[in-house]
């Protein structure tokens, strides 16, 4: 779904990231974690091409997003992408905030959309909240909106960016809740996270990015149990 290849990216002089090669396949949730300033954004904007690559290759469900033929339109409908920020339209109402793009982008009619709606957030158990508006709503609740709002593109990927890191910790709870039940049906996922809680119960593979390399790339209880590199084991003693 998801292969990076041999892929680099500078920003100016930075080497921000360097020789990256991952693969991702259809259903896999894949968690990407490593020091702050190691890349991590940068690497998973990629995928959505937010941040454009300068070297290798990188195709995202048979996409190449080296080919300037590629339609970014198609990619970002395919493509959610979850923001530490929420970044709900505070003008628009819950509902609204769903239907927006269903209805202008995929001209969805506004009574099929509004039905896609309601099913999105009585999965994410917000149904009662559909016509308030994003300042009425706790972090915890705004973050479950931007999720049930990316689905509502039908996306085949979720790219999740720290999307725990703002909220208060009694709301953390509920937000990988409604992840884990995205992962358990089978969503392709790749999730910055330092949530090590969520990566060790619900990834199937954990990457470990410093200075724009990935040092290693474990299954869960691998990576937990046996890292192998040392700069991933003191990583661990500070964040778990
Ligand atoms: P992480 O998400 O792991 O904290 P980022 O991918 O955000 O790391 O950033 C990696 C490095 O690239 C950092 O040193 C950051 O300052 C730098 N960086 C990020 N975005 C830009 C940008 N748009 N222009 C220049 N430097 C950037
Ligand atoms: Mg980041």
């Amino acid at each position: 779904m998801i292969e990076f290849q041999g892929v680099h990216k500078w920003f100016k002089k930075l080497h921000v990231l360097n020789n990256i090669n991952l693969l991702v396949q259809p259903g896999e949730v894949v968690v990407v974690c490593g020091p702050s300033g190691s890349g991590k954004s940068t690497l998973i904007r990629t995928i959505n091409q937010l941040e454009p690559i300068d070297e290798g290759k990188l195709i995202v469900d048979g996409m190449d997003l080296s080919d300037p033929k590629t339609d970014i339109n198609k990619l970002r409908a395919e493509v959610g992408f979850v923001f530490q920020q929420f970044n709900l339209y505070p003008h628009l109402s819950v509902l609204s905030n769903i239907t927006l793009a269903p209805i202008k982008i995929r001209q969805t009619p506004r009574k099929e959309a509004e039905e896609q709606a309601m099913a999105l957030l009585e999965r994410v158990g917000l149904a009662e909240k559909k016509k308030a508006y994003p300042s009425q709503l706790s972090g915890g609740q705004q973050q479950r909106v931007a999720i049930a709002r990316s689905l509502a593109m039908k996306p085949k990927i979720m790219l999740f960016d720290e999307p725990t890191s703002a909220l208060d910790p009694e709301m953390i709870g509920e937000v990988l809740a409604v992840m884990k039940d995205l992962a358990m049906e089978g969503m392709t996922m790749v999730v910055v996270t330092h949530e090590m809680g969520f990566a060790r119960e619900v990834s199937d593979r954990v990457v470990f990015i410093d200075h724009g390399q990935i040092l290693e790339e474990a299954s869960p209880d691998e990576f937990f149990i046996n890292p192998r590199q040392e700069r991933t084991k003191q990583f661990l003693k500070q964040v778990l």
